[in-house]
């Protein structure tokens, strides 16, 4: 149940309530080891501020954020620094999570001096380990970003998040910057470490055909609220909320006769600062009906859930009417 609000500042004239940014609200997701979860949703849905408040990057304004039942959001001094030692976050720009003077050497060696991973000794042996984990070798050793490509970078950005031995991962819009034949190498090496590992992750990313390929479960989110939720399998075939379809519909195709991009989904996403009555996404849904402007939708459905009167279990569901087939 994890909320995040940013106060907004107030008119130039001071009047009024003082209004906030709702970026995240009353969003709930389990990961278990070693399952990949991908997180969708247009940007500015509150993807990542969702994962940065998890891994206590950012702030989080109300919630939970459980670690085999120990509370990361509460969690102060040496606990939180126990708990950060169990998770960490790979970056979009695997150039700007680089600091740029730092050599791979003392780069991923800062990550094992500052968890007390390693004694100097132990230090050098461990980072050939980390490169090679992550496909590299020991000729890196002494490079800088500045000689690296975007994909080595992006394996340094991997190391250094492993170095720590964590449980849980959020990768956030990790290979967006990287070119496609570099993307897949990148996604590869994250499911294989991942299955090795037997780490939990959340996979942010825009790429639904990606996420497709990786994932075991995703989540959809809207204007900062997860409105599906499902084993990706079943959310692809059978998407139950009218935005997962809008977004599924819109992967371009590899099949030349569907080359034409399928009718875009019309709008802008609202502001969180104004979220509309009822479904949030009534003013873009093409099946919204009056009653969406609103009756807030339940999230339900089980181990498939959706946030949708149309979807199963959702009010109209109920009566009998269901969801168009695609
Ligand atoms: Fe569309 Fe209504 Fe379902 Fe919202 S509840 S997604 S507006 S049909
Ligand atoms: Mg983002």
């Amino acid at each position: 149940n994890l909320s995040v609000k940013f106060p907004m500042a107030r008119s130039r004239m001071g009047l009024g309530p003082r209004r906030s940014l709702n970026a995240v609200s009353d969003v709930s997701m389990r990961v278990a080891a070693g399952e990949t979860v991908g997180l969708v949703g247009e940007s500015g849905s509150g993807k990542s501020t969702f994962g940065r408040a998890i891994l206590r990057l950012g702030e989080l304004t109300r919630g939970e954020v459980l670690l085999d039942g120990q509370d990361m959001a509460r969690a102060r001094g040496e606990d939180l620094a126990r708990l950060r030692r169990e998770t960490a976050m790979i970056f979009q720009d695997p150039y700007g999570s680089l600091n740029p003077r730092l050599t791979v050497r003392q780069a991923i060696g800062e990550v094992l001096h500052v968890h007390g991973k390693k004694g100097a000794a132990g230090r050098d042996a461990r980072i050939v380990e980390l490169l090679e984990l992550v496909g590299l070798d020991a000729t890196l050793m002494d490079r800088r970003p500045g000689d690296l490509s975007g994909g080595q970078c992006q394996r340094i950005g991997i190391a250094r998040a492993l170095a720590i031995e964590p449980r849980l991962i959020v990768a956030d819009e990790c290979v967006a910057a990287l070119d496609v034949s570099i993307q897949g190498q990148i996604i590869n090496l994250l499911m294989e470490l991942g299955q090795r590992m037997h780490l939990g992750m959340i996979f942010i990313a825009h790429d639904l055909a990606m996420v497709r390929r990786l994932c075991d479960r995703i989540a959809v989110m809207y204007l900062g609220r997860i409105v599906e939720e499902g084993p990706t399998e079943q959310v692809f075939k059978a998407p139950r909320h009218p935005y997962t379809r809008s977004l599924i519909e819109a992967i371009p195709e590899i099949d030349p006769a569907r080359m034409l991009p399928s009718a875009p989904l019309p709008g802008e996403p609202p502001s969180p600062v104004n979220l509309p009555e009822g479904c949030a996404f009534h003013p873009r849904c093409p099946l919204a009906r009056s009653e969406c402007r609103t009756a807030v939708p339940p999230f339900v459905g089980g181990a498939h859930r959706a946030a949708c009167i149309l979807a199963p279990g959702g009010r109209l569901n109920e009566v009998g009417e269901n969801l168009p087939e695609t």
